[in-house]
């Protein structure tokens, strides 16, 4: 099914073939396509208003300006920018947002600290999109974290961050970016075998006008999208885009919880749930005297902790999670220490209203450069590699990338898609935001290699400096707040110097020492992200034309040209690693 999403048009009219033919005109392939206007006059514009539906053998073809595939938090944010006017002046794309999930809830159980939201709101609202100040569920004054047991703290010690944090109304949020744009309920069937080339044949090819792509329902009833660009939103494990594999990089590391929102047996006007305090949301309990005796070595070598919403009443949503952790802890082992937990804070579950299995792969390669299909969201590993952040990063990072492809639509008849996608993987990944992230993975791989006691005193050190040095590491994206203090490589350095100091002996000795380690195994990139030295991480930047997939993978074959030049033993260059002028 296909049908218009906002409420100043009905698609679903328009592609009615009744009207094919009055109201149904195809762009040309110079990019000027004729479009209604408001008044019903037909006109020339550089942009259109509608897209358009034909017949492809079996399958329908439409048009549209932007396609974008998965209806995440990423796909609609981008889907609702691309396809809302901010200003008169401002680029209305036609979008359509592609997903046989489309209309099912979104289940994750989003947080967020008060402030990052209160900049995303204001954000949207410059953009002309409104409503995230509704879509909040609950929210919480202070965040109270647990660490003892280590270190000489007291187990019963709670460390309060004066910070706000609240819950997101996940379905209020699903509303508020409900953008202008189409929705198709069918999934891509594609799968990227090398850069721009994808199985089963046809079923996605670009070209210099932009990318065709195939869609099908579960029915196998198929569309054909032609469209000038295409964002994956498809999320953490995209099949779509392929990763740059020549850059140095450590596999991705994964956060998995198992949560669960339950109804408890409490006096309900109790201020508190068991030691949660019901006035403030528990982002760490890292207590592990809950453990039997036979499983603490393997509770403190494979920690997990409780994050825990209080959402009035007797309902509190509970997580068991495991920060980071490569390979990932298992599920079971979640809900095993979930259930002990509870159980040794004396909070007896009444009811299970939802439950939650949390898989979010953190770090890892970013997408390879020259790409025509645009990555976004947990397809662009845009999720912060320490701490499994991601949405607000996300929310953020779609205006950046909205205005870039804005920009380059409205070149109007000079539109490269070659280069809009360049420059939309810029628009993300631009050296200076490489560098930051660089320096996030590090910390993620430090905190994989940590046993409780490790984590334990990291966070009790990080969480003792300025409230804006810490908010800022965890932000971690230009464009949210306090994120200034880690945008240079100074501000970095400041960090972990003062950081370092905040630390129990043994803990910044380790960090000193996986300094120096992780330096000399895994290439420049902490050098690069903490000091002036050791250049730029390499940019996503256009610069030579369109890379298509005749053109193969440009690196790699003059990679192996440069070699074979050196060999003693070929003399021939093969036809196909030759360049293509
Ligand atoms: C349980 C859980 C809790 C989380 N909690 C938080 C949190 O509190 N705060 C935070 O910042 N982050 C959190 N995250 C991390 C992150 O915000 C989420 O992973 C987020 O949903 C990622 O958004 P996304 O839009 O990139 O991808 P997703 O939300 O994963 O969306 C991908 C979409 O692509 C669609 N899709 C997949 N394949 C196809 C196909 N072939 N064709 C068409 N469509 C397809 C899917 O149906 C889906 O709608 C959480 C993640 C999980 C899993």
């Amino acid at each position: 099914m296909y049908y218009n999403n906002g409420p100043l048009r009905n698609a679903y009219a328009l592609i009615n073939p009744s009207n094919i033919g009055v109201n149904f005109l195809k762009y040309n392939t110079r990019y000027k396509r004729r479009s209604f206007s408001h008044d019903g006059d037909l006109s020339f514009r550089g942009k259109a208003l509608f897209s358009t539906i034909s017949s492809d053998g079996d399958n329908k073809r439409i048009e549209c300006d932007v396609i974008v595939i998965g209806s995440g938090p990423a796909g609609r944010a981008i889907a609702t920018l691309l396809s809302t006017q901010s200003s008169p002046n401002d680029e209305k794309l036609n979008v359509i947002l592609a997903d046989e999930n489309a209309n099912e809830k979104w289940v994750p159980n989003y947080g967020a600290w008060r402030k990052e939201w209160d900049a995303i709101i204001s954000s949207y609202e410059s953009e002309g999109v409104k409503g995230f100040d509704e879509s909040v569920d609950t929210e919480w004054e202070v965040t109270d974290c647990y660490f003892g047991g280590s270190y000489d703290i007291p187990v019963e010690q709670r460390m309060r961050l004066e910070k706000p944090y609240l819950r997101v109304d996940k379905d209020k949020l699903r509303d508020v970016l409900g953008g202008s744009y189409s929705i198709l309920e069918k999934n891509h069937i594609s799968s990227a075998v090398g850069m721009n080339v994808f199985s089963p044949s046809g079923s996605l090819v670009v070209n210099e006008n932009g990318c065709i792509i195939k869609l099908c329902d579960k029915n196998g009833d198929c569309s054909v999208v032609e469209s000038k660009l295409i964002v994956d939103c498809t999320g953490h494990e995209s099949k779509l885009v392929t990763r740059d594999h020549r850059t140095p990089f450590r596999d991705a590391g994964y956060q998995i919880a198992y949560g669960a929102l339950v109804e408890v047996v409490e006096e309900e006007e109790n201020s508190s749930i068991g030691p949660y305090d019901k006035k403030a949301m528990t982002l760490f309990d890292y207590r592990t005297d809950h453990i039997p005796t036979d499983e603490v070595s393997s509770a403190e070598s494979t920690p997990t902790f409780m994050y825990a919403m209080p959402l009035g009443k007797n309902r509190i949503f509970f997580e068991e999670t495991s920060l980071v952790g490569r390979p990932a802890i298992s599920f079971q082992t979640c809900k095993d220490r979930f259930f002990q937990r509870l159980k040794h804070l004396g909070i007896e579950v009444k009811n299970v209203e939802e439950e939650e299995f949390c898989y979010i792969p953190m770090g890892g390669p970013l997408p390879e450069r020259n790409q025509r299909v645009i990555a976004f969201g947990g397809a662009n590993a845009i999720v912060h590699p320490s701490t499994g952040y991601n949405l607000c990063r996300t929310l953020m990072g779609a205006i950046d990338l909205s205005k870039v492809i804005k920009t380059e639509f409205a070149t109007g008849v000079n539109f490269n898609p070659g280069k809009a996608a360049a420059q939309a993987y810029h628009a993300i990944w631009n050296p200076s935001n490489i560098r930051q992230r660089n320096f996030a993975v590090f910390g993620g791989e430090f905190l994989m290699k940590q046993n409780v006691k490790g984590l334990r005193g990291f966070f009790y050190g990080f969480f003792r400096l300025p409230v804006e040095i810490w908010a800022g590491f965890l932000a971690g994206w230009p464009g949210l707040p306090d994120n200034v203090h880690h945008e240079t490589w100074f501000g970095r350095l400041w960090f972990g110097l003062i950081f370092i100091v905040k630390l129990p002996p043994n803990v910044a000795l380790d960090l000193a020492l996986y300094i120096l380690a992780y330096s000399i195994n895994d290439g420049i990139a902490l050098p690069q992200s903490v000091t002036p030295f050791f250049g730029e991480p390499q940019s996503y930047q256009y610069d030579k034309g369109p890379k298509l997939s005749y053109i193969g993978d440009v690196a790699a074959k003059a990679e192996a040209r440069k070699m074979i030049q050196e060999s003693k033993i070929i003399k021939t260059l093969p036809v196909a690693l030759k360049e293509i002028a």
